[in-house]
């Protein structure tokens, strides 16, 4: 017993150590920061990369980070179920209870446990509060906001929900600054870098928007050929989505497109043809750039794109319910 518990004992600090090393290699080739919960992230994934699941042939590994607590105590109960299993058949006993020392430590240590986000009543993800937004970022840079002013020089910006001139006519939210998650971001500043030797700027309507945002329209607008319905939410609840034209460097003034932005007519659709040579130009103009960037059109919308919905770590882009002034850095 003596020799078994003295055995498993090396081994386990054998493992914590190769798997911490390695932790931290990772993170250096990164080129981040590694933070407490990044560690016990990789920690979590990489225990179960190296140890369990070449031990005893797992085929399923829990991805912790996007999955519901619940889900994740059940897999963990699995594999625990799968690793006795295993004992009884063919491991030896020192085998057995390091796994499971291995998985009971490291349920505590589940960056889960640091309520990155919330559900709510339509049991949808919803990050709410500026923690749970920081963890993420830590775990994954992608998924931070970036304003796009501070990418893009010559943005413009005419954001109607500020104001009661939109479809509601009810002043939808304060103070507003358009934010996209990383990747958009980027992207973006690559477009309007592309436009502006052809004499265009980019003229923001809105981009990132508060969940909360979302459900007021439906409250005013329960109808989603105009509102997103909160049941699902949207991509500008995620960051992903833009609502933007173009604007001529040369006269500051809007390009003329197809409609007003937010006008809900066929005449708004990317397919609608009866309109001026120069008008269905100008809308071909900005979805040619916006696709090439990465974006996809909105059929019935030509002022609408989104950039796909995953950092390229593979995460999706939970719904965001922060305000502008929180994202400024200041408390909600
Ligand atoms: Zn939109």
């Amino acid at each position: 017993m003596v020799i078994f518990s003295l055995a498993a004992f090396v081994k386990l600090m054998f493992i914590f150590n190769l798997n911490i090393n390695s932790v931290f290699q990772a993170n250096i080739k990164l080129k981040e920061s590694p933070s407490i919960v990044s560690i016990c992230f990789s920690y979590y994934n990489r225990m179960y990369l190296f140890l369990l699941k070449p031990m005893y042939r797992l085929k399923e590994i829990p991805h912790p980070y996007d999955s519901k607590p619940a889900t994740i105590i059940k897999k963990c109960a699995k594999h625990i179920r799968l690793t006795c299993l295993a004992y009884q058949k063919t491991t030896t006993f020192s085998k057995t209870v390091i796994s499971l020392i291995i998985m009971t430590l490291s349920i505590p240590l589940h960056p889960l446990n640091a309520q990155t986000y919330k559900i709510n009543k339509y049991g949808l993800q919803l990050i709410k509060d500026w923690s749970g937004y920081q963890t993420r970022i830590k775990m994954d840079s992608d998924l931070a906001l970036m304003p796009l002013d501070s990418l893009i020089p010559d943005l413009k910006t005419d954001f109607v929900y500020a104001t009661k001139n939109n479809f509601t006519h009810t002043i939808l939210y304060q103070r507003p600054r358009a934010y996209l998650r990383k990747p958009a971001a980027l992207a973006l500043q690559k477009i309007a870098q592309q436009l502006r030797p052809l004499g265009y700027g980019l003229l923001i309507y809105d981009a990132y928007r508060p969940y909360n945002v979302t459900e007021k329209m439906w409250q005013v607008v329960p109808d989603n050929r105009y509102a997103a319905d909160p049941k699902h939410g949207s991509g500008h609840n995620k960051g992903i989505s833009v609502d933007l034209s173009l604007y001529s460097l040369q006269t500051g003034k809007a390009v003329p497109m197809p409609t007003e932005f937010d006008n809900f007519t066929s005449k708004a659709h990317q397919g609608y043809q009866n309109l001026p040579d120069s008008i269905i130009k100008n809308r071909a103009l900005l979805k040619k750039f916006m696709e090439a960037g990465g974006f996809s059109p909105l059929s019935t919308e030509w002022w609408h794109f989104s950039y796909p919905n995953k950092t390229s770590r593979g995460h999706p882009y939970l719904l965001m319910d922060l305000n502008f002034d929180a994202l400024s850095g200041q408390k909600q």
